[in-house]
């Protein structure tokens, strides 16, 4: 209904103030009735549920039903424990599983969206949470639609309502009012909240906030739920699908063979269960949600934050970072060096947005005294330009002067204010009537001022500019015909030291024109002189450039800059491909076919004047080459482009809306250096889960060898069924959860990344495992055989056979941790810390102390009909620890576990 109605009446309707806003009492008393501006999801399936969701596995169904026969067969206390033990796997699974998202969940809810709101006639800033009916809000292009909004005022204004409409394009807005009738798709004069604005302005009055607005009406009936999936993990539940089969083929094989060879068949029917249930790596899902938690939390400590759980193991796999130049490469700290006009050359003293700082005019390439004595007019038309299309401002702290607004803005009124012109001042003189904003897509930005006569100033990248000058300002301030060459020649001059070069223009405007519109300043511009700024490169960025390079991870910078900046900037970052740096135009790319655009985009290391649509044409490219790629980008028009990136990473920062609702990965503080914090968790992440597997696998490859082999052999089972899952789930998770929180590598950024179509479990891998296992079967086995002829007690022998596995274990851990490493190198003397000790230590005395309990205590001898030990036996329990030492070594060297990807 508030379609139908005109501006005046809907502001009246919502008792508001187009012009001046709410009053600050209003919007309290507001808030007070509607609440905060929040969307609320239907509550999600209920803990119960989701807690029984956890036997929802193949692998537990079989262990489920293990139990139930087992409890027919009138086994209680199997049945029980075997329950038990499926039980605490669940309860493990649900509360990793609920921390998980709730630690990505709230990592989403740190990442506010704001709006800009007119209150009391102060234009203001305020989270999106905050605004109540009756708010006037302002768009621009990039902002998310905070609430349903009727527009009051449009100019160019596109919205894209495609999450609500489902129309893929944006659609143009208008004010007038509608019929009645209109369909929500067509409502033209409204904007509706979670829809973005793809371009243009607009102002619009706030009809109804949460869950009344149109998208809230829908939030209602759908569950916010973060999804856990991803493809490693995807793989696990295939691989335990086979898993499945396999055990269950076995199982029966097993089964049949004893059968046939005379076993009673409730002995037949232990070992196919103890087989079954040796064969599941019980521990192994948990292990896998933990150390993915564990990743994104040390990221989001590291500035990035994973808004899409995939991106964890991409992260890990990157092969090329294509990186935004200004702010993530650089620090975005601009400063006014050079200033050009009409074949003369200024230099600009002073740092920061300091107003401290002299302009000289360079004779013989010296500069000579500083001005303001007698600003040359062509050097005062310049910087009046940079001071008067702008639409930020400084701000003095104590000594220290920062840009409200766009640094490149800040630096043009710096530059000013050393020549003596105050942005004050020269607005009252000329006040502003109207502009258009900078948009990257145009290059420029416009302001129409008052005075007589009423001038148009224009900024921007030199190529937009010049194409609509036509004549210029000499150094006396006489207009004179354009000197395309001349100009050229300084912007290549200015570019090549690194400097950011903006180039300024006016233009006489009709005498009562109010308004400025693109067409005002096609044709007919005067050009005034450039402005070249320094803009520092990160020094953190640029080791963690090398780093990346380093590691196999080639950087691309992507920049709608000039060519010759970018490139020199590159140089000085050592950003590079092949020897040299190999720079490209958009509009070079744009004239390519598909083989010279795939050989540019593979070579090139610098894009320049590229423009979004060609960021997504690159992704697509190198994709296509096999790369995995991570993204940067921040603008309305690179959401496209981060959605198809392997990694799409937006600014936390600066950056709009819209990029950021499309990325997988926020950085919190806009620096490439995060990106590449970002890849070394996720190459550890994947490291870490590969030492679980390595540790978790050998045991139940050992398991199930001797319960197999025993079993077609018809001899006594030197482990039962309890006493494997006791094996699998309390001693494995006590020792493997320590894995998950193993540090990084140093040599972590020193292989090349990992290649994302190579089996989780390599052939190298599956050799240790093997390895491994074999000697697992021989230590059980051997241990079992020998101390029951030498003992004649059958608990005896399976409880040393059961400890002494574990002793060895014990090495085994210590061997592909860090910690062993750590002790490694710092025995030979390469190293004098030894890193990640407390957790691991920690772990394994706590499964020796469980060990020492399964042994040593009566519950647990009637439980897992296991048997006292002396000390005697216990010491022969030890024996295998130098064994596996020497075991380790071997592998080791064959096979050296700390080596990332294989
Ligand atoms: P990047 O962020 O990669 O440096 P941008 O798209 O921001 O590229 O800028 C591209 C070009 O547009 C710059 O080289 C500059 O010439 C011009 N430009 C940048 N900011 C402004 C601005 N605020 N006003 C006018 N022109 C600008
Ligand atoms: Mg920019």
């Amino acid at each position: 209904m508030y379609h139908q109605l005109s501006q005046p009446e809907v502001i009246e309707y919502l008792t508001s103030d187009g012009s001046t806003g709410l009053s600050a009492e209003e919007v309290a008393s507001r808030y007070e009735k509607y609440g905060p501006n929040e969307l609320r999801f239907k509550p999600g399936k209920p803990a119960w549920l989701r807690f029984l969701q956890q036997f929802h596995q193949p692998l537990l169904y079989i262990l489920l039903l293990a139990g139930t026969i087992k409890a027919f067969l009138g086994s209680w206390t199997n049945a029980s424990v075997i329950w038990g033990v499926t039980l605490i796997n669940a309860i493990i699974g649900y509360v990793q599983e609920a921390k998980a998202e709730g630690a990505i969940a709230s990592l989403a809810k740190a990442v506010t969206t704001e709006a800009t709101v007119l209150r009391e006639g102060q234009t203001l800033r305020i989270p999106s949470r905050d605004l109540v009916p009756g708010d006037i809000v302002l768009l621009v292009s990039g902002d998310k639609v905070p609430a349903d909004l009727r527009l009051l005022k449009v100019r160019n204004l596109q919205v894209d309502e495609s999450a609500l409409t489902g129309e893929s394009l944006p659609g143009s807005k208008a004010i007038e009012p509608l019929p009645g009738d209109t369909p929500l798709a067509e409502r033209t004069n409204m904007a509706y909240a979670g829809s973005f604005v793809t371009f243009g302005q607009g102002k619009g009055i706030v009809v109804s906030t949460a869950n009344a607005t149109e998208v809230g009406q829908i939030s209602q009936s759908m569950e916010s739920r973060v999804s856990l999936s991803t493809p490693l993990t995807r793989k696990f539940a295939q691989f335990s699908r086979t898993l499945l089969y396999t055990i269950l083929t076995l199982a029966t094989l097993t089964f049949t063979i004893g059968l046939g060879r005379g076993k009673s068949w409730i002995d037949m029917f232990e070992a196919a269960v103890a087989l079954a249930v040796s064969a599941i790596p019980e521990g192994l899902p948990a292990v896998v949600t933990i150390t993915l938690a564990i990743g994104v939390n040390r990221m989001a400590r590291r500035h990035a934050i994973i808004r899409k759980l995939p991106a964890v193991e991409a992260l890990g796999s990157a092969t090329v970072i294509c990186s935004d130049k200004t702010g993530t490469l650089t620090e975005n700290q601009m400063t006014v060096q050079s200033i050009y006009t009409e074949g003369q050359y200024y230099a600009v003293s002073g740092g920061g947005y300091s107003p401290k700082g002299e302009i000289s005019l360079i004779t013989d390439g010296n500069p000579g005294s500083p001005y303001p004595d007698e600003l040359p007019p062509a050097l005062g038309d310049c910087l009046v330009a940079g001071l008067l299309c702008n639409d930020s401002w400084l701000k003095q702290t104590g000594e220290d002067w920062s840009v409200v607004g766009d640094p490149t803005e800040g630096a043009l009124i710096a530059a000013a204010a050393k020549a003596g012109l105050s942005q004050l001042g020269l607005l009252s003189l000329t006040p502003r009537l109207d502009a258009i904003p900078f948009e990257s897509e145009y290059q420029y930005m416009a302001t129409l001022h008052d005075g007589i006569p009423r001038l148009i100033y224009v900024k921007g990248s030199v190529e937009s500019l010049m194409r609509r000058c036509s004549q210029m300002i000499d150094r006396y301030g006489q207009m004179t015909a354009l000197n395309a060459e001349q100009i050229e020649q300084a912007v290549e001059t200015m570019a090549g030291q690194g400097l950011r070069v903006l180039a300024f223009a006016k233009k006489a405007a009709a005498t009562h024109q109010h308004s400025i519109d693109h067409e005002d300043i096609e044709t007919g511009l005067v050009f005034l002189g450039l402005q070249g700024m320094i803009d520092p490169p990160r020094p953190e960025a640029i080791a963690a450039v090398h780093a990346c390079q380093s590691a196999g991870i080639r950087v691309k910078m992507i920049t709608g800059d000039h060519l010759v900046t970018a490139r020199a900037i590159a140089k000085r970052m050592g950003i590079k491909t092949a020897a040299q740096v190999l720079a490209f135009e958009g509009k070079q790319l744009a004239q390519m076919d598909n083989h010279q655009l795939a050989q540019a985009v593979v070579d090139g290391s610098v894009f320049a004047r590229v423009a979004p649509t060609q960021k997504l044409q690159l992704v697509e490219v190198l994709q296509s080459q096999g790369e995995i790629v991570a993204m940067t980008g921040d603008g309305v028009n690179d959401a496209p482009a981060l959605k198809q990136a392997d990694i799409g990473i937006a600014m936390g920062k600066g950056g709009t809306e819209v990029a950021r609702e499309s990325a997988d990965m926020l950085l919190t503080d806009d620096n490439f250096a995060s990106i590449k914090a970002a890849v070394e968790e996720g190459r550890t992440v994947y490291q870490n889960l590969r030492k679980a597997i390595s540790f978790l696998l050998p045991v139940n490859g050992g398991e199930s060898m001797t319960i197999l082999i025993s079993a077609l052999l018809a001899r006594d089972l030197p482990i039962l069924s309890l006493q494997v899952l006791w094996l699998n789930m309390i001693n494995s998770v006590t020792m493997t959860v320590p894995l998950a929180f193993e540090a990084k590598s140093d040599r972590i950024m020193q292989s090349p990344p990992r290649n994302p179509n190579e089996p989780l479990i390599t052939k190298k891998l599956l050799r240790r495992i093997l390895a491994v296992s074999l000697f697992n079967w021989i230590l059980i086995f051997g241990m079992f055989e020998w101390a029951k002829s030498t003992t004649g007690d059958i608990a005896v022998a399976r409880t040393m056979a059961i400890q002494s596995l574990v002793a060895a274990r014990v090495i085994y851990l210590l061997s592909i941790s860090q910690l062993g490493m750590s002790l490694v190198y710092y025995l030979r003397g390469q190293s004098t810390s030894i890193t990640n000790a407390p957790i691991l230590i920690l772990g394994i005395v706590a499964a020796v102390a469980l060990q020492i309990l399964f042994s040593q205590w009566g519950v647990m001898n009637s439980l897992f009909a296991t048997a006292t030990l002396t000390g005697h036996q216990w010491l022969i329990c030890l024996l295998p620890m130098p064994l596996m030492v020497l075991w380790a070594i071997f592998t080791n060297v064959i096979d050296p576990p700390d080596c990332h990807g294989k």
